[in-house]
Formats: structure tokens, sequence, C-alpha cells
């Protein structure tokens, strides 16, 4: 702060007791600049260094003061006036100045000072120098601007690559069709067979990373149109029943009456999160059953709310484990993980798309006892 030579300069002495001088000594350590008007805006005590008393000024006929805002502003006084305000408001005034000779910043409160009657008899203006404080929020946001950019980079870099390696695989996968069909010897089948395991592996990594980088590039959106959700759920019972079947697992789906048919929302991505959870829902099940509940949630006006619930009897998940799968690439248990492909993206796909879906997945389970995924959604 350049010195002020309006304000008054020695430390007011507040007379007599002990106790004063102390707490004197005390507002003349402060950091702050503290300065304190009355009403006729007359500076009564001011910690500045360096200034004259109030008798002094009293002596050069200047006791009417301008505050360190109109300072601040090159003498000019301000318009209306903070000190004035606050006897008039009883109400704290705050700004922010900015001071370009020093290139600083300085935050400065006007606050009413009252006695015991409770009216106010002063307006204290306290200085604070926030210079520090701006370089470092300026810092961190260009910090934090420069890591948005990086992280759209890679996520635009990712969504590119998924895209032109996807291309390719998906002409592997129609070759290796074609071979199939082709007289092979049961050798010759197994290695295509095998080639044919891997490359479906190597798609689906590739989709999940597609999706999730365009989710994170915020450039994913819901195709909304009408579709019946129970010729939608019957397409799931046929992909996932044979599945069910050959692993001994029961598959069941109980749709509630009041669910109505006819909806409007993304079909495609409804389906993505259903096949998800039921994937793993049979992936970490050896015995029992997977159950697929649809329930009506709420229903207003103009939309309703859906809830799905994927009732697993499969290994379950660890209390501390469960908010964390639903992190980018968790997979929680490396013993399992070793016997179950998977990526550790699908749950974070899923919960972002039911946020597209105006809902949300949460999990309930019991380790050796099963889980259940309830997601939500608004249609
Ligand atoms: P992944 O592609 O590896 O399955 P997900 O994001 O879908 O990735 O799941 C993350 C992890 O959450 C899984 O690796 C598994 O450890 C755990 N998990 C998900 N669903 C279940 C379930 N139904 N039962 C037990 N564990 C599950």
């Amino acid at each position: 702060m350049p010195d002020h030579p309006e304000h008054p300069a020695k430390p007011a002495q507040a007379a007599g007791s002990a106790q004063s001088t102390n707490l004197t000594d005390i507002l003349n350590s402060l950091p702050e600049l503290l300065t304190a008007f009355n009403q006729k805006k007359v500076m009564v005590f001011s910690n500045w260094k360096d200034a004259p008393s109030p008798e002094e000024l009293a002596r050069l006929g200047q006791e009417r003061q301008i505050c360190a805002a109109c300072y601040l502003k090159n003498a000019q006084a301000c318009s209306p006036c903070h000190i004035e305000q606050v006897f008039e408001t009883g109400l704290q005034k705050s700004m922010e100045l900015y001071e370009a000779s020093t290139r600083s910043f300085r935050s400065i409160s006007y606050f009413p000072i009252r006695d015991q009657t409770g009216k106010v008899t002063m307006v204290a203006e306290l200085i604070r120098d926030i210079t520090e404080n701006r370089r470092l929020e300026r810092e961190l946001r260009l910090a934090k601007e420069a890591a948005e950019m990086a992280d759209k980079a890679k996520s635009d870099f990712l969504a590119t690559m998924s895209h032109e390696i996807r291309t390719p695989m998906n002409g592997v996968l129609g070759m290796l069709d074609l071979a199939l069909i082709t007289e092979l010897d049961a050798e010759q089948r197994e290695y295509v067979e095998a080639a044919q395991n891997s490359a479906e592996s190597l798609l689906s990594l590739i989709n999940d990373i597609l999706d999730f980088s365009k989710i994170e590039a915020g450039i994913v959106t819901l195709e909304i149109q009408a579709f019946l959700l129970r010729k939608r759920i019957a397409a799931l019972c046929t992909m996932f029943g044979p599945k069910a079947e050959e692993r001994g697992i029961r598959f069941e789906v109980d749709i509630s009456p009041d669910v109505p048919d006819g909806l409007m929302g993304d079909p495609m991505r409804l389906r993505q999160v259903l096949v998800n959870l039921l994937s793993n829902a049979f992936k970490f099940t050896d015995k029992g059953s997977v159950r697929l509940e649809i329930g009506l949630q709420s229903n207003s006006s103009n939309h309703l709310v859906l809830e799905f619930k994927v009732i697993d009897t499969g290994i379950g998940i660890k209390k501390e484990d469960q908010s964390k799968i639903f992190g980018r690439f968790v997979q929680v248990d490396s013993s399992t993980r070793r016997r179950h492909q998977g990526t550790g993206l699908g749950l974070t796909i899923c919960q972002k798309l039911a946020e597209l879906m105006g809902g949300d997945i949460t999990v309930q389970s019991t380790p050796g006892a099963g889980s259940t995924f309830i997601f939500h959604a608004k249609f």
C-alpha cells in the first residue's frame, strides 16, 4: 500500500487503561489496514503507519478525510460515498480494487461499528492486500484450462483412433465369419474361432473406449424416439436366454403391470445400459439366478421415471468397493479379473448414460450372496 498522505499516521491511542493500550497494540499489529471514521467522516483511528495524527491533521485543517477507495481511485471522491452509505443503511459493503501503479489487488470492506444501544457511531474501513490470492487463483485457472485442454485432446485422440481401428476390425470379423463357412479341418476351425473370439473382445474394448471418450468429450446425445418397452425387453431375453441356459442359471424378467409400454426415450442407450448390467450379472454369477425387475418409480404429467433392478446371486461386491466400481478402469478383484474379461469401463459408461437419461445407478450387494444394481431413467 502506498503511503496515504490523507490518513492519520500515528495509531490513535485509546486513553487510559492497560487494556485499551493492549487493544491498540493488537490493532496496530494487524496485517490489514484498519481505519475508523465518525459520522462527520473524520478519521478517529487508523493503524496506518507514517501518516499524520488526528491532532496534526486538525492543525492542518484537514480533518475531513477521503477513504481508501477514493484514494485508490486517484483521490476522486466515491459517489455515492461508501462511509455515508454504511452510516445510512447499517449494512456492510465490500469491493475489490486494482491499483495499476503497483499492479496489486485490494479487498476493501466498510462495516458499521455500533455502540451498546445498537446505534452506528463509526464506520470501519478494512483493507487487505489480496494480490497473492489473485495470483494463485489465476495460476490455478490457467492450470485447470491447460489440464482441460489436454484432457479434451486425449479424448479427441481416443475417439478418432477408436473409430479408425473399428473399421478394419469389422473387416477382420467379416472375413473370419466367411472363413468359418468354408471347409476347414478341426485344427483350422479351432484357430479361426480363437481369432474370432479375440477380434470380438478387441472390438468390444474399442467400442467401450470410443463410447467413453465420446461421453468424456461431451458429444453423446440421446436420440429420442417412440418405442415399445416390452418388445425391447423381449429382445434382451432372446439375447441372454441361451447364455443363461448354457450356464445353468435362471434368468427371470418381471415388468410391473403399471409400467406403460409405449415410451419416448433412447431405446439403444437404454439397451446398452441393461446389456452391460445383465452381462456383468451373468459374468459374476456361477449359480442361482439373474433377475430383471422393471417398475414405475414416479409418474408426472410430462415424464415418468422407471426403475430397473438387475439382481444376481453371484459373488457380490465388498462394501468398500461398491463406490469404486463406477470409477473408470476399476475392476475390484484381481483374481476375478483374470477369470472374467473386461475393461472396467462398463459401469462408468452406464453411470454417465443414466445421468444423460436424467437418472442414476446405485448398487447394493452382500459378498457371497449377490448384487442388485438399481438404475433409474426418465422417459
Ligand atoms: P468390466 O468391464 O471389468 O466388467 P465394469 O465397469 O462393468 O467393468 O465393472 C467394474 C467391476 O465391478 C467389475 O470388474 C467387477 O469387479 C465389479 N462388478 C460389476 N458388476 C458386478 C456384479 N454383478 N457382481 C459382482 N461384481 C461386479
